[in-house]
């Protein structure tokens, strides 16, 4: 591998990907450099892996609880393995697809193993030296480890070991309560495991709007997951089973057969030898221009590595203008639409841009409906969650939103092209929603705008 590349990947992941297939398939010379697992993180031990496991969790939940639709089932067991091995397999499945032969036959030439920086065009992959004339860093992330007494001497799992599992562990505790911990709280709880939450903060989701994180802690605690929010962990043992010391009120003990823990992430930098190439970085990324560029000319990062939010679409959305800039005369600028997110608990929870809290609330108007006004949720059950979007006060230009129901994260993209489209709220009431879709929760929301703004001049 003497030759000089057109394009080097570091990191076959969810940006990596993109640039590497997509720089081959307009004919330059591309190599991607992967140190363990190509398809990245959302292939291996994320997306993939804990919506496949929601899935079957969904399916048992819903086959136990399928006397509230009015059918009586015959008492029924299912085992925990199945939903497992059934991952595995999913994961298997996705990942041939992103694998080195896959690759190959897309053009990508790929070499496995560690790469590190060496100056501005050459990278060392585990020793063996490889230049390349542009070069596009899309490490990722990885999972934090908290400071906790005692936790580095247990096996506590990650995202990178849950899945794993050979079976549903008894209890389970779970320290961190964002996204992460509650999609897969949620998904083990359902699938027979006793599982306990812990979060120093005084709710999951911290991210989220008062609303959607009241809704969410209601319908875990009614699922019977035990949640020790406002807590604190202060001390972890492991002797066949973990013992997790927690100080909420009092100091108290809490037992569990696995111990899960996801209280964030760190940009994946540490083997780059970012320095030999003088690249710019913090513990936080990887800074880049408006254009994907690190400080260096020839030296592009996209994704997790570029510092949070950390998705998949995120990346991808990334990846696609530093490739547009790597391929073509002109520069494109990365896009700075508001960036949608979906958080696949059950009911999902999905936003985009302003929450209530942080808008001037002179400045907005907030247009609300639960789904128990909405027919479709009715025939199904699901009446507890609903729209929120907030807009400025007169134009209703759309400043954000979010939906928590079961099709929360399919519901949003209506929001979010209309915001990309800037197209106000008002307009989506004129659009024609097939009856009965959950989404007419959100003409209705454009209805009230009419009702309250318009209609509310001529009642003057
Ligand atoms: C449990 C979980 C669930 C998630 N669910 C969602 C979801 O539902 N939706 C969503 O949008 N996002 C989700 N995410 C986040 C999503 O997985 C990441 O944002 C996404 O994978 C980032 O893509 P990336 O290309 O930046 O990095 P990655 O996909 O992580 O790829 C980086 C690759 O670089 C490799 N690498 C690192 N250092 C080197 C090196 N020095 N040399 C060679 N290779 C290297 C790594 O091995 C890795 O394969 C989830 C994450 C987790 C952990």
């Amino acid at each position: 591998m003497n030759k000089i590349f057109d394009i080097i990947v570091i990191g076959a992941g969810a940006g990596g990907l993109v640039v590497a297939i997509g720089g081959a398939k307009a004919g330059k010379k591309v190599l991607l450099v992967e140190k363990d697992n190509y398809g990245g993180d959302c292939t291996n031990f994320g997306c993939i892996p804990s919506k496949s496991l929601i899935a079957s969790a969904h399916a048992a939940y819903y086959l136990k609880h399928a006397d509230r639709l009015g059918i009586e089932t015959s008492p029924f067991s299912f085992d925990g393995k199945g939903a497992l091995d059934r991952v595995r397999k999913i994961v298997r499945e996705i990942r041939s697809h992103e694998d080195p032969d896959a690759l190959k036959k897309l053009g990508v030439e790929t070499l496995s193993g560690i790469a590190s920086f060496v100056d501005k065009r050459t990278l060392s992959i585990d020793g063996k030296k490889i230049q390349g004339r542009q070069i596009v860093i899309a490490t990722g992330s990885y999972p934090v480890v908290p400071p906790i007494e005692g936790l580095k001497e247990t096996p506590f799992l990650t995202n990178e070991t849950v899945f794993d599992l050979e079976k549903i562990p008894k209890r389970m505790i779970f320290i961190g309560g964002g996204p992460i911990c509650s999609e897969l709280s949620q998904a083990f709880s359902r699938l027979g495991s006793k599982v306990t939450m812990i979060e120093s903060r005084p709710s999951l989701l911290a991210r989220e709007e008062k609303e959607a994180q009241k809704i969410i802690m209601e319908t875990f605690q009614k699922e019977g997951i035990t949640l020790l929010t406002g807590e604190r962990t202060e001390r972890v043992s492991y002797d066949k089973h973990f013992t997790v010391e927690v100080r909420g009120k009092t100091l108290h003990s809490i037992e569990g057969d696995a111990l899960f823990v996801g209280v964030g992430r760190r940009p994946h930098l540490k083997e780059l030898m970012l320095d030999a190439a003088h690249i710019k970085h913090t513990e936080e990324g990887i800074p880049t221009d408006p254009y994907g560029r690190t400080n260096i000319k020839n030296i592009w990062a996209i994704g997790d590595v570029t510092g949070p939010p950390f998705f998949t679409h995120y990346a991808e959305n990334q990846a696609r203008t530093v490739l547009t800039n790597l391929l073509l005369p002109f520069i494109m600028k990365k896009s700075r639409q508001p960036i949608p997110r979906c958080t696949y608990t059950d009911p999902e929870v999905a936003s985009i841009g302003l929450k209530e809290e942080e808008c001037n609330p002179k400045k907005i108007a907030v247009y609300r409906v639960p789904f128990s006004e909405v027919d479709r949720s009715i025939t199904t059950g699901r009446t507890e969650g609903c729209v929120k979007i907030i807009t400025k006060k007169w134009s209703s230009k759309i400043l954000g939103a979010t939906i928590v129901g079961p099709r929360a994260g399919e519901m949003l993209m209506e929001i979010s092209t209309a915001m990309h489209a800037k197209l106000p709220l008002r307009k989506l009431s004129t659009l024609m929603h097939p009856y009965p879709i959950e989404s007419l929760a959100i003409r209705k929301a454009a209805d009230k705008w009419l009702t309250e703004t318009i209609l509310g001049i001529f009642r003057r």
